[in-house]
């Protein structure tokens, strides 16, 4: 290796980690075990936590009650039976200061991994046994192993890392520590690609600095000027590559004036519009309710977005029960009003019949100019397309679609396989859609542009009730346009949120079932969440169905609706439930997502603290969707104190977005950004809510630089982004 020039990241993802001391085929296997294959991967496994050795805590100073970390020499290490038939395995810790009794019940390899002469941290409380101090089954991270030459006098007596050692794999948080020092030495000087100007105005340290500082600090106060700048780069890359995403778009695309005119938008219920007016005219003067500001703000957004030749790339997160699909409706009015189709996608085929349905209802009325039919004028078309539809069926709408006698499409994510073709797909609206990532949208997309005949991209509009924080969204929607439904519709009651933990309460939240059902309103009871297994979950929901229908809820129309129910059973029973048929519908979280029954007052949750808060608040949402008053009403205890926190901030809280902000906090991060890639590109240090500050700033950063020249003249970031997207992407990204 060669002196001269500082390296480059891509260049340690191609040195192996074979190619390092004391790294032979075994470690080479336990270190891919661990994803970890060339030295780039090493160098940003992080440490957990650090000991500071200069400052050793003391064996005799342990109080009794209290957590705390010990670090010492196994001294004595036994293992024997207790008289209830437990493995115990027991080991003595000393250090200059003392010595010390860690046990542990039923984990008989610690025997193994704890023999004498091995160094290790042990976290957990100190208890009293007989008088004598001692932890139980405490967090073990081994530093040294037992053999000597593991042991380097040069790195006792410092800062110690300690790293995420794996048992499993049989390496020690020491011996990882090794391999990591050793390729930071080797490395030399690390190239920098933040320019430097950026760095001193955001007070950053360099590159070299940022990896020694993390890895081998001298002292402790070196840590956090580290993991700054690394938790900062780990921002850059992902919102270089979504701007990169952006302007590629931009560039390559080809859009289509969607002919929308932004007074058409004001126009009130009872309005008058001629048979000539635009469909969005025509749709909005004859509807039943007058668009709320927000619904009529975000309009205005969608319609600028339509009209324009780049194709909309839109979010529009709006509450649940605020009012999307008037929104989504007159988004595909528009791509009809240009001659073209439009598309609506949902999650579920219980959801996308609903939607057939209330979309037939919404816009029947509406003709279109058709010259080919007698007359010159025919209905509008809105078709079903999912994998429920039969095959005659199925190809009869296919053929439709392809000659243009399909106006609207409303399916799964079945409509965008490869036998579906559009004669001129213009709009496509995803709808409760938050569980797809970057990658997924993109592909859909080019899927969006590949079924059509007309060679050109459609505009897209992804809806959540999900709110999710400012942060996650730059995160995980940076590549997209976001629009905000902040208000509900006018007359709406909050819903009125109920923890019924005693009998009492139990006992008054089956009363209000009664009582709403009486007044003709319609009730959910939502059966617990069973983990992985829809069997077992609907067995659960018949059963509770017939415990209900022979006790509480006795001489009530009782339905069921699970997952295990054919599809045109669900249709049945979800058309009897709206119908008034059935009064309470007993479901699986089937009806999670949706949902619309202006009816239903009331929502039953049985097992409550099984479900996340944000599917606490969606299904929450079912209710409270007209006028009157509604209740929902979560059951059982909570065995947890998160889970506790959970159920009250339901309770306390109606406000999507504040239990947003709640949800990431008791969760934390990795559930949000679990459908991105994962890998490389993963947040390791940076965090959404700590970093807000570090985020904030590489997007600025990453625009800049994008917006300037496409990264052309930033060549090291390009080389640099290329270890974090696969050829195909870093193609379509980085060629000139
Ligand atoms: P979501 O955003 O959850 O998809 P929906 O579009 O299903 O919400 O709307 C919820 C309910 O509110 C529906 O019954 C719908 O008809 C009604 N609604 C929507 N917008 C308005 C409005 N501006 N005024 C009155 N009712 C409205
Ligand atoms: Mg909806």
């Amino acid at each position: 290796m060669s002196e001269a020039a500082p390296r480059r990241l891509r260049q340690l993802a191609d040195v192996a980690v074979s190619q390092l001391r004391h790294v032979g085929e075994k470690r080479v296997a336990a270190l891919a075990s661990l994803g970890i294959v060339d030295v780039f991967d090493l160098l940003t496994v992080y440490p957990r936590r650090y000991i500071d050795r200069t400052k050793r805590v003391d064996l005799t100073d342990l109080t009794v009650g209290e957590e705390a970390a010990v670090y010492g020499e196994v001294t004595r290490s036994s293992d024997r039976r207790t008289k209830q038939g437990k493995v115990m395995v027991e080991v003595i810790v000393s250090d200059d200061g003392g010595s010390f009794k860690v046990v542990f019940f039923n984990q008989s390899w610690r025997a193994r991994q704890l023999s004498v002469g091995v160094q290790a941290l042990f976290f957990g409380k100190v208890t009293d046994y007989k008088g004598q101090r001692q932890m139980t089954n405490p967090v073990v991270d081994v530093i040294v192993g037992p053999t000597g030459d593991e042991r380097d006098a040069s790195r006792v007596g410092r800062v110690v890392p300690i790293y995420p050692a794996s048992g499993k794999a049989g390496l020690t948080s020491w011996e990882i520590g090794g391999f990591i020092e050793e390729s930071l030495r080797r490395a030399g000087p690390l190239l920098d690609p933040v320019p430097a100007h950026v760095r001193t105005e955001l007070d950053l340290v360099d590159r070299t600095t940022s990896f020694w500082g993390i890895h081998l600090p001298e002292d402790l106060a070196d840590v956090a000027p580290a993991r700054r700048r690394l938790a900062f780069d780990e921002f850059l890359r992902l919102q270089l590559l979504l701007a990169l995403r952006r302007r590629r778009l931009e560039e390559t695309s080809a859009g289509v004036r969607h002919p929308i005119d932004e007074a058409d938008l004001d126009v009130a219920p009872g309005s008058l519009s001629s048979p000539t007016s635009s469909l969005v005219r025509r749709f909005l003067a004859n509807h039943h309710f007058a668009l709320t500001s927000a619904q009529r703000r975000v309009l205005g957004e969608i319609a600028r977005d339509l009209s324009s030749p780049l194709p909309m790339h839109r979010l529009l997160q709006g509450d649940v029960g605020s009012g999307k699909t008037v929104v989504a409706l007159t988004a595909l009015l528009a791509s009809i009003d240009g001659g073209r189709q439009g598309a609506l996608m949902v999650p579920t085929e219980v959801l996308a019949e609903q939607h057939l349905a209330s979309l037939r209802r919404d816009l029947a009325g509406l003709v279109l100019e058709d010259p080919s039919v007698l007359g010159g004028t025919r209905p509008l078309s809105i078709q079903l397309l999912t994998g429920r539809v039969r095959a005659k069926d199925r190809q009869a709408v296919l053929l439709a679609l392809a000659e243009g006698a399909v106006d609207i499409v409303v399916g799964t994510h079945a409509l965008l396989t490869d036998d579906v073709r559009f004669r001129a797909l213009g709009v496509i609206v995803i709808d409760e859609q938050h569980r797809f990532g970057v990658e997924q949208r993109a592909a859909l997309r080019d899927k969006g542009r590949e079924r059509s005949y007309e060679a050109a991209d459609p505009d897209l509009l992804v809806m959540t009730a999900t709110p999710i924080p400012r942060t996650a969204a730059m995160v995980v929607f940076g590549d997209l346009d976001r629009s905000v439904l902040d208000e509900m519709p006018r007359g709406r009651l909050a819903i009125e949120t109920t923890w019924a933990r005693d009998d009492h309460e139990v006992t008054d939240c089956w009363r209000r079932v009664r009582d709403e059902v009486a007044a003709g309103r319609r009730v959910y009871v939502i059966c617990p969440l069973v983990d992985g297994s829809e069997r077992v979950e609907a067995a659960s929901a018949v059963e509770e169905r017939t415990r209900l229908a022979l006790g509480e809820l006795r001489g009530l129309a009782l339905g069921l609706l699970h997952g295990q129910m054919k599809g045109t059973e669900k249709d049945e029973v979800m058309a009897q439930f709206r119908a008034g048929e059935i009064d309470v519908l007993v479901a699986t979280v089937v009806i999670e997502v949706g949902v619309d029954v202006p009816e239903a007052s009331v929502i039953v949750i049985e097992d409550a603290w099984r479900f996340g808060l944000a599917q606490l608040h969606q299904l929450r949402g079912r209710v409270g969707r007209s006028s009157v008053q509604s209740y929902c009403y979560v059951l059982g205890a909570a065995p947890s104190e998160e889970s506790a926190l959970r159920l009250q901030a339901l309770v306390d809280s109606t406000d999507g977005f504040a239990l947003a902000e709640i949800d990431l906090d008791l969760r934390g991060e990795g559930t949000l950004l679990g459908t991105r890639q994962r890998g490389r590109s993963d947040l390791r240090l940076a965090s959404l809510r700590r970093d807000e500050d570090l985020l904030l700033a590489a997007q600025r950063v990453a625009s800049d630089l994008v917006r300037r020249d496409g990264l052309s003249t930033e060549p090291a970031m390009v080389d640099e982004l290329r270890l974090f997207v696969d050829d195909e992407e870093a193609d379509y990204l980085f060629k000139s």
